[in-house]
């Protein structure tokens, strides 16, 4: 194992809700030290570069229409084995099929209104960190 970094957002449906708070102190009790953070909302065009991968999917457009219904706020954060960890504090994308005390299954409203997004590899985290934070942010 070493030290990683990853790309965390915390999504609207969350901020709508005032859960926001709550993630944070999950992500620092889990032993994640965030080196960047920041709220922001995201324009259409951003958010289409983001998911670009799943352009092709049918929840394409719902998905986008969604990620900028409001503010999310992104971070970087490190820990050993981060990438994973993250994925697994988060829970399964669907919350109906997420461990019971990860984020998804607490706070997360649907399979797309699911609170929470991680980077979900080495090469995930190396594009979406420079989306969200340059390097003198990060
Ligand atoms: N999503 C959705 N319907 C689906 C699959 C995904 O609305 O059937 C949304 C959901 O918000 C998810 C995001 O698209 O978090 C990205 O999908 P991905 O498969 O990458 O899931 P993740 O990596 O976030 O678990
Ligand atoms: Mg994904």
């Amino acid at each position: 194992m070493s030290v990683e970094k990853t790309l965390a957002m915390i999504k609207p449906d969350a901020l709508e809700r005032g859960k926001q708070g709550l993630i944070i102190d999950r992500i620092l009790t889990n032993g994640f030290k965030i080196t960047a953070m920041k709220q922001m909302r995201l324009t259409r065009v951003q958010a289409e570069a983001f998911y670009k991968e799943h352009a092709e999917r049918p929840f394409f457009d719902s998905l986008c229409s969604y990620m900028t219904s409001g503010p999310i706020i992104a971070l970087v954060m490190e820990k050993e084995n981060a990438i994973k960890d993250w994925r697994d504090l988060m829970g399964a994308t669907d919350p109906t099929e997420a461990d019971a005390g990860t984020i998804r299954k607490d706070f997360a409203e649907s399979k797309e209104r699911n609170s929470s997004h991680g980077s979900d590899s080495p090469q995930s985290a190396h594009r979406e960190v420079p989306f969200f934070f340059s390097q003198l942010e990060r």
